[in-house]
């Protein structure tokens, strides 16, 4: 066995699907000119995470406003891609425009027009009383360990993290945040996020783990994390085992179109799910990337299919720079609207405005008018039904 074999980054399942020829693994570990013993190594990926356009040249065409954007937006927000995902990228410039990959994660020269775009849309810096732990409901935290990502997604609204440097898993922020947990005795829930949580040792998150565990009030912890979508090599069968030690643990990821789904990113969420832990999704709507009536639908689906349960799907945020990636509300509602009839319930996810008060759910109404004891709704066909007898207060 090679010394590449020997590392406890290389993990089997992984290794079985890049056997196969065929595999993305196996076909991008080729692209990028190592093995797939290497290229399935999370920490090679993150050492090898694409930030120069010099660092794609042999492996796909870049369009000018990526090459651009490259030079130009350095300043406003740091390029970080993995080589898993920049594999999943359409390599020629024919398919690159309607690539909703590349949209994701590429630079573009358009992120320099924004009028209505800012830094911190949810008001995060206010609603921190320590450094790290936003606190906005009065049950739970959103607890920032990590500052760094697999993938720096261009429309991320916590682009404003990249001065935050050397505050990865830093032991005062995460001392500091136990604190505040362990001494507020209303918080039942903490969501442990970044970032992403993700990209640091299985040490480090058993520790933390084992630490917020160990608070009597603290009845459930979250991840959210892109890891299976952007480095599904790091959600080994080995972490699922570590996550389940502190149950109930529950996680939500981020897949934003089905291209995503890959068997990587399934086999990622086996080793969550076969570990118990419950996984959902909060996409956000993008146009060009999941913004139709099909995508939207073809990524509920495919989702469900893979023991994920569709959970949210946020309006974009008015972040800097991602104007030319936010969709109209209206057309959002439309598309959320065609879903149901098409995919079970639980398939179908919460459209939400996320506000620096909290997640507003936007729906459709089906309420049309009061009619005495009656209610008069549309049903999913648009037709008219008339429900008797359901205004009468008993
Ligand atoms: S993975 Fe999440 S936190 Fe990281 S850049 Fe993407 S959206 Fe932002």
């Amino acid at each position: 066995m090679s010394r590449e074999l020997d590392s406890p980054f290389i993990p089997e399942e992984f290794l079985a699907i890049g056997q196969d020829p065929q595999s993305l693994t196996a076909r991008s570990a080729e692209r990028f000119g190592v093995s797939v013993e290497t290229f399935i190594n999370w920490r090679w990926q993150m050492k090898h995470q694409i930030a120069e356009k010099q660092q794609l040249h042999d492996v796909l065409d870049l369009k000018d406003q990526e090459d651009l954007g490259f030079e130009q937006l350095k300043d406003l927000f740091v390029t970080g891609i993995t080589p898993y995902y920049a594999g999943l990228m359409a390599p020629r410039l024919e398919k690159a425009e309607d690539c909703p990959v590349r949209l994701q994660a590429m630079p573009r020269t358009e992120e320099r027009f924004d009028s209505v775009g800012v830094a911190d849309p949810l008001d995060e810096v206010p609603h921190s009383p320590v450094k790290e732990v936003v606190h906005v409901y009065p049950d739970r935290v959103a607890f920032c360990v990590a500052q760094l990502c697999p993938v720096y997604c261009r429309y991320c609204f916590r682009k404003r993290r990249d001065d935050e440097v050397g505050l990865h898993f830093n032991r005062q922020i995460v001392d500091r945040g136990i604190d505040y947990i362990a001494s507020n005795p209303a918080i039942r829930d903490v969501l442990i996020t970044g970032g992403d949580p993700f990209i640091a040792s299985d040490a480090a998150l058993d520790n933390l783990l084992s630490r917020i565990r160990a608070i009597p009030h603290v009845d459930i912890i979250r991840f959210g994390t892109r890891t299976p979508v952007t480095l599904p090599y790091r959600v080994t069968a080995k972490l699922g085992k570590i996550l389940a030690k502190y149950h109930p643990v529950w996680l939500n990821t981020h897949f934003n179109c089905p291209e995503e789904l890959t068997p990587e990113a399934q086999q990622a969420i086996r080793n969550l799910v076969d570990a118990g832990v419950p996984v959902g999704n909060q996409a956000v709507l993008l146009r060009g990337v999941n913004d139709s009536e099909d995508r939207m639908l073809t990524l509920c689906r495919q989702l469900l299919k893979s023991r994920v349960r569709p959970y949210y799907v946020f309006h974009p945020h008015a972040v800097e720079g991602t104007e030319h990636l936010r969709v109209d509300l209206r057309r959002g509602m439309k598309i959320m609207k065609s879903l149901r009839g098409n995919i079970t319930g639980f398939g179908i996810p919460t459209y939400a405005l996320d506000t620096p008060s909290g997640k507003i759910p936007i729906q459709h109404n089906y309420m049309l008018k009061e009619d005495g004891e009656d209610l008069i709704v549309e049903t999913i066909r648009g037709e008219i039904w008339r429900e008797r007898s359901v205004l009468t207060e008993l």
